[in-house]
């Protein structure tokens, strides 16, 4: 628990400075951006300082996009947890992240049966969703499979798992698995670290999965990953079920009797 405490406000710390230092660099770079506009207007595709200029703007727009990705990792955004099918979040998902992954990787969406709503913010579990699929596909440079799971895990099975700190709750699990290169357990134990990255300069920041981490955290639910070197990585995560009020449940009724017009 004092490890988690510490991780968040080491995340609100990191997130607050992060802010702070990307909107003041983001518009530098724009100024940056603008200026080798107009100087690229002076020159001709030919020239000789032509394909230099190109590359300040091309890696000004890439560090553009990088001081983006900081912006929303601090933005603290408020919240709008509504009531939400897991399933259908999902489905409604694939033709993007099939559109991310490539065609030499592939991705299988299974469901449970009658999976339980939960309560949580659509954006912020798409981001979790989309964050996570993009981690496997960069751990496969040489194509592979990707599986996204549903199921609803009763409290009685929660309880029968030994990790850390999940409360006796029925629970819906989303689980995304990959048939990538897989974590050794000195780097699996950084990875929701703020600015931990293996990744080559510019094309990590390494803030996914602390956005992933704290995202769940602020829905009450849990994250656990399984790797094995050589093998690959899956993500488990488990949101609580949400179990409709009266008040729920009568304003569903009425809604259903409402006479179709
Ligand atoms: P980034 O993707 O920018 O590096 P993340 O926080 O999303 O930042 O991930 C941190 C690190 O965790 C990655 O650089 C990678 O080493 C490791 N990682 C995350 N997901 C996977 C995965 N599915 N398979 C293997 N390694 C992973």
């Amino acid at each position: 628990l004092e490890a988690q405490f510490a991780q968040s406000q080491k995340m609100q710390a990191v997130g607050q400075l992060a802010g702070g230092v990307a909107h003041d660099f983001n518009n530098l770079l724009t100024a940056i951006i603008g200026f080798s506009d107009l100087l690229l207007l002076k020159h001709k595709p030919g020239d000789p300082s032509f394909s230099e200029l190109m590359q300040i703007k091309q890696n000004a727009n890439r560090a553009a996009g990088l001081t983006r990705q900081l912006l929303a990792f601090s933005r603290r955004q408020t919240l709008r947890p509504q009531v939400l099918e897991l399933p259908l979040i999902v489905d409604d998902l694939t033709v993007l992240l099939k559109r991310m992954i490539g065609e030499k990787n592939q991705l299988s969406v299974e469901h449970g049966r009658n999976i339980w709503p939960v309560r949580a913010d659509v954006v912020q579990l798409e981001q979790v969703i989309i964050n996570l699929v993009v981690n496997a596909r960069d751990a496969m440079p040489n194509g592979g499979s990707i599986t996204l799971r549903t199921a609803n895990v009763e409290r009685s099975e929660a309880e029968r798992l030994t990790f850390d700190g999940l409360v006796a709750n029925d629970y819906v699990m989303i689980e995304v698995q990959d048939t990538g290169t897989g974590m050794s357990p000195e780097i699996l134990q950084k990875i929701f670290e703020p600015f931990f990255t293996t990744k080559e300069l510019g094309k990590g920041t390494g803030l996914g999965l602390s956005t992933v981490y704290g995202i769940i955290k602020q829905t009450e639910g849990f994250i656990y990953p399984v790797s094995q070197v050589g093998v690959g990585t899956t993500f488990k995560i488990f949101l609580p079920r949400h179990v409709p009020s009266e008040a729920e449940i009568a304003a569903k009724t009425t809604a259903a009797a409402a006479p179709a017009r």
